[in-house]
């Protein structure tokens, strides 16, 4: 596992981060892999089984704690979240870099204690350029309640420890953000380019 890597994406909900870490898994698709995490919140009519998460009962999330199974877990607007050691694994054993979307607590537990960041996960967060610009994104992706875009536009500054985060990316016009997270990720895996290179000049010699 030596060379292999793991970003974490954190950042307030409706900051992003889907948006971009999609945009990543799908431009980088052959070294490029990402975790399901598993969630004891109500699925969203968008969102799929086994795809967006793995949607649990509270005491299936309990037994997975008990287990040991998690490599970190969070409670965050009133619902609990966790990452599989077995998915990071999963992912790592086909792919150079896993990235996982993670709340600001999980990702400062994993950024800050070596021992539980066996993966090298190094931390991107993504901010909205302001907190009406949040709200508005929220409202349009139509996937909260008011009163859930109250308590996350609430909770959304709350903690984050942005010296922790080796990258900050202001997710403003999507097109510049998206070039930022390019460049990191091309940064991260130097061999990119060259694999890139190969897959552009085996497409034109076709
Ligand atoms: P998060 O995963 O952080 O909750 P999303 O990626 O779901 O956020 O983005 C929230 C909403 O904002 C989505 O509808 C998305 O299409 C939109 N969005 C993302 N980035 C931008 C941007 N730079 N400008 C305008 N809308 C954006
Ligand atoms: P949502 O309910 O909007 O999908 O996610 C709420 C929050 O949970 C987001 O900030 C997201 O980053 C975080 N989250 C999703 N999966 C995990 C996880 O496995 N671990 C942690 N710590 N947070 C997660």
């Amino acid at each position: 596992m030596a060379d292999k890597k793991c970003l974490v994406f954190s950042g307030p909900s409706g900051s992003g981060k889907s948006t971009l870490i999609k945009y990543v898994l799908q431009t980088f698709e052959s070294v490029v892999g990402t975790t399901v995490s598993c969630t004891t919140r109500q699925r969203r009519h968008s969102e799929t089984d086994g795809i967006d998460y793995h949607f649990i009962a509270n005491d299936e999330f309990d037994a997975l704690v008990e287990r040991g199974e998690f490599l970190e877990y969070t409670e965050c607007y009133g619902n609990r979240y966790g990452t599989l050691k077995s998915a990071v694994h999963d992912v790592l054993r086909d792919k150079d870099l896993c990235v996982i979307d993670m709340d600001f607590n999980g990702a400062c537990r994993i950024l800050t204690e070596n021992a539980v960041n066996e993966y090298a996960c190094q931390g991107v967060l993504v901010l909205p350029p302001s907190l009406k610009t949040l709200e508005n994104r929220l409202r349009l992706r139509k996937t909260e309640t008011s009163e859930s875009i109250k308590r996350r536009i609430d909770e959304s500054f709350n903690a984050p420890r942005i010296a922790r985060y080796e990258y900050v990316i202001v997710n403003n016009h999507l097109e510049s953000a998206l070039a930022e997270v390019r460049e990191i990720v091309e940064n991260l895996m130097p061999n990119l380019r060259s694999l890139e290179a190969t897959a552009v000049s085996r497409k034109a010699s076709v």
